[in-house]
């Protein structure tokens, strides 16, 4: 992967921004830097793709989230090298691209089988190898795969979804926006034991998370 591309500068911008907003784990800056998120979005909003606080729409009503909100949550899951990961909601790849370079394996689940299709062509163009995709209801998390060390869900919960706590590790990490369908707040989960440790991070505004454990839905 080459940070030479006509958008190394407006990355780099991106980044310094993410810096002043109070993003400190070195290595999530450094795989934003790296990670060329123009591909991610389609032709037309490449120019908008490094604004930090910027979503944008990738096709089927879903989006790709703000780099501000990728790096807080990611920042939040302390993600380690030898690290497996989950990611609820696969939507363009931007999010397990990241992910990618930081943790030893991503798994990520998305319920749109041509955006799932759509992101593993991205990922497969840029070389990226550790990221492997399913189409399916996330919200049941993926059980022959589990425990994992981190899971992020990248689509608003009405709750925190159970199956999920269970297929974290002793000291795991759940990332996921909760609250009503149009505003949340970003929950930090962490488990200890039989026990969980929650915080609330910020406020976020995430497409809904739709499923078992989610909300109900069109069939798509
Ligand atoms: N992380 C993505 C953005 C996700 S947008 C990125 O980096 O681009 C949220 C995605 O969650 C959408 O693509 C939506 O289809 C998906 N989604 C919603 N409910 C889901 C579920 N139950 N299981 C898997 N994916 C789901």
């Amino acid at each position: 992967m080459t940070a030479t591309d006509g958008y190394a500068y407006r990355r780099m911008q991106m980044v310094e921004a993410l810096v002043r907003l109070g993003i400190r784990d070195q290595r999530v800056l450094e795989a934003m830097r790296v990670i060329p998120r123009d591909l991610f979005v389609p032709e037309a909003y490449r120019h908008a793709a490094y604004s930090e606080d910027v979503s944008i729409n990738i096709g089927e009503g879903q989006t790709i989230s703000q780099p501000r909100v990728v790096a807080a949550m990611t920042e939040a899951a302390r993600i380690g090298p030898d690290d497996r990961v989950l990611e609820i909601g696969t939507g363009s790849g931007y999010q397990a691209a990241v992910l990618a370079r930081l943790a030893r394996f991503v798994f990520s689940i998305e319920r749109i089988a041509p955006l799932a299709r759509q992101a593993k062509a991205r990922l497969d163009g840029l070389g990226i190898e550790n990221v492997s995709i399913k189409v399916m209801d996330g919200t049941l998390g993926w059980r022959a795969l589990a425990p994992f060390d981190a899971i992020l869900v990248t689509a608003a919960a009405p709750d925190v979804p159970e199956p999920l706590i269970e297929q974290l590790v002793d000291g795991g990490r759940l990332v996921v926006p909760v609250g009503a369908r149009e505003s949340q707040v970003i929950r930090v989960v962490e488990r200890r034991g039989e026990r969980c440790v929650t915080r609330d991070l910020q406020g976020a505004c995430f497409v809904p998370l739709i499923g078992r454990h989610g909300w109900q839905g069109e069939p798509t």
